[in-house]
């Protein structure tokens, strides 16, 4: 029999109906022939409400008892949907964290879950219970209330899911599931049948609200599909599984961002420890930086550009100005009216069409491109902020992301719930699931990747103009060369530099293809480095998580390594490095992240 785990967010169980429409939901799912774990948040607004009544109180609430108060919220929704399981005539019992066997640390309002047991679950489901838990708690080994910090019904869910093996982890929620982009600013948006696990946390800025980063990658990392599903409606909503849609489009989902500011670096010396200098002091200031590029120095002179929050802005300055006066030489310089545009999918094994066809829709908007990025899954560009929702909307359309998908949902989940019940293979599933909820909030890299089998093309002088880059990827894409990583940085005086690597293989034809199409641009000029290395760290949540660029660029700076191109997303950060010094960069990166054989 399989096993299915529903959570339901605050939203979903605001209302004696909305209680009642989730009972049914678990009802449901019994009756089609699962074992079900209800997972429930405290009703509505309830958590803030607690929080505001011990405000009221003091202002220095103890720890204890403030989990002991916010614990409550739970309590309260998960006896309600008990009883109305009770009225739709089904068996059901609701347990607090403590009693579904969620020991935690004492960390009082952010508990680290230390073990599940997951027996006493596994009895009342045997015994053909619904299971109603509460989210967000546990107990410490003094008995003490503990909870997880909040949204940690989330987590809750997932390391269930995780623990008992379920077939699929269903997060009920009150949007219809996660759409090719923001429906507010494109009507037109799609909803997606099934996305892959690093779409969406690529996509985390469009899907922002739906689940946690986190969450997600845990899920991953055990492989539970999770479903989002709206909870007042009928809808499938969207599975997030190891794979995406299995249709031909190669942009699952745009994602717009217009609350970033853009900050360039300089006229930096080129050496190493740079970066690493800049990195310490915006970790220091405790600054998200994204979309970091820095392109091939020129004349011995480096130049960094990234985004930050636009609220972060003059904490960033101040930052730079320190690192600046450390470097002895630089300069600092800012936008503010820009925006951050990306399209991601799975299917873009190479780049090189996409960004043809992503560059080419912003030439016709006559928008000039003053950033790229890219990771693996994803092309991001800066432009100018004012038309961009026209933008958005353009490229949705020639991705043709409305369209109905052309072909059936092949959904096939795998199931992953063993056929027979191994003991000692439980005990290990535990552990590990305990262990990963350790650093579930701390910094998770979990790869660390080395590529020498890339060459680096670098146009210089490239016109500031809108169109440039769709004429030249265009040019490469019909030359069938795929592109992996693309640099541009801001421009000065008119003219930008656009860096990109190709299969090393692939080189010679790629800068016969580039020439011919520089021919047509006055001053242009084309280099290119056939024995370059390209060093990835895997991770997620690497924009919040300050320190792992700060770590990554110190471990190559004291390995003594020049990087000569950065580019960074939300699941990885890559630096292009000399090839000779690429197995050193690889050590010198496994030891900084705890990874690796050493
Ligand atoms: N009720 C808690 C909160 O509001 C936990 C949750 O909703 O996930 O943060
Ligand atoms: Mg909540």
């Amino acid at each position: 029999m399989s096993l299915i785990v529903q959570k339901f967010g605050g939203t979903s169980v605001a209302t004696s109906e909305r209680i009642l429409a989730a009972a049914r939901r678990a009802v449901d799912a019994k009756r089609a022939g699962h074992q079900v774990v209800m997972v429930v948040s405290a009703r509505g607004k309830k958590t803030d409400e607690l929080v505001d009544l011990a405000a009221q109180i003091t202002d220095a609430p103890r720890a204890r008892e403030m989990d002991m108060l916010l614990s409550t919220g739970e309590q309260e929704s998960v006896a309600l949907v008990a009883m109305a399981i009770h009225t739709l005539g089904e068996q059901a019992v609701s347990m607090t964290g403590g009693q579904i066997g969620i020991i935690t640390d004492s960390t009082f309002s952010k508990a680290r879950i230390r073990s599940i047991s997951t027996e006493t679950i596994q009895r009342h489901l045997d015994a053909g219970r619904i299971v109603v838990a509460c989210g967000f708690q546990g107990v410490d080994d003094e008995q003490n209330i503990t909870t997880l910090g909040r949204g940690g019904s989330d987590t809750t869910a997932t390391a269930l899911a995780a623990a008992l093996r379920a077939k699929e982890c269903e997060i009920y929620t009150d949007v219809e599931g996660v759409f090719s982009t923001d429906p507010r600013a494109v009507p037109e948006a799609r909803k997606i049948q099934q996305i892959s696990y690093d779409e969406m946390l690529e996509l985390a800025s469009v899907g922002a609200g739906v689940m946690h980063s986190r969450s997600i990658e845990f899920a991953k990392k055990f492989n539970v599909p999770l479903r989002v599903r709206p909870s007042y409606a009928d809808g499938v909503g969207t599975l997030i599984a190891a794979a995406g849609d299995s249709d031909s489009r190669v942009v699952t989902g745009l994602a717009l961002v217009k609350n970033e500011a853009r900050v360039t670096m300089l006229d930096l010396p080129d050496r190493p420890g740079v970066m690493s200098t800049i990195f310490t002091r915006m970790a220091a200031h405790k600054i998200p930086i994204d979309m970091v590029v820095q392109n091939v120095a020129s004349q011995g002179k480096a130049e960094v550009s990234f985004t930050v929050p636009a609220s972060d802005l003059a904490e960033t300055l101040t930052a730079g100005e320190e690192a600046i006066r450390e470097l002895g030489a630089g300069q600092i310089q800012s936008g503010t009216h820009v925006a951050k545009v990306s399209a991601v999918g799975n299917g873009m094994r190479s780049h090189s069409g996409v960004a043809a066809q992503m560059f080419q829709t912003i030439a016709n908007q006559g928008a000039n491109i003053e950033m790229i990025t890219t990771s693996e899954i994803k092309i991001s560009a800066l432009v100018d902020r004012s038309g961009a929702d026209g933008l958005l909307q353009h490229l949705h359309q020639d991705f043709q992301l409305e369209a109905p998908r052309p072909t059936a949902p092949a959904v096939g989940v795998k199931q992953t719930g063993p056929a027979t019940w191994d003991a000692a293979a439980h005990d290990a599933l535990l552990r590990e699931v305990v262990g990963r909820l350790g650093s579930m909030e701390d910094i998770v890299v979990s790869e660390v990747l080395l590529d020498d089998t890339q060459s680096r093309v670098t146009i210089h002088n490239l016109p500031d103009i809108p169109g440039t880059c769709a004429q030249l990827f265009t040019a490469v894409a019909e030359g069938d060369v795929m592109v992996d990583m693309i640099v541009q940085n801001v421009s000065h005086a008119g003219a930008a530099e656009i860096s990109f690597t190709v299969p090393k293989a692939d080189l010679d034809r790629c800068l016969l293809l580039v020439r011919e199409v520089l021919s047509a641009w006055e001053g242009a000029q084309l280099s290119s480095e056939r024995d370059i290395a390209k060093l990835t760290v895997v991770g997620i949540g690497l924009r919040t998580h300050t320190g792992v660029g700060e770590k990554m660029f110190r471990a190559l700076a004291e390995a003594d390594i020049n990087i000569q191109m950065i580019n960074t997303s939300e699941i990885r950060m890559s630096a292009v490095v000399q090839l000779d010094q690429g197995a050193n960069g690889l050590t010198a990166l496994e030891q900084a992240f705890g990874l690796g054989s050493h």
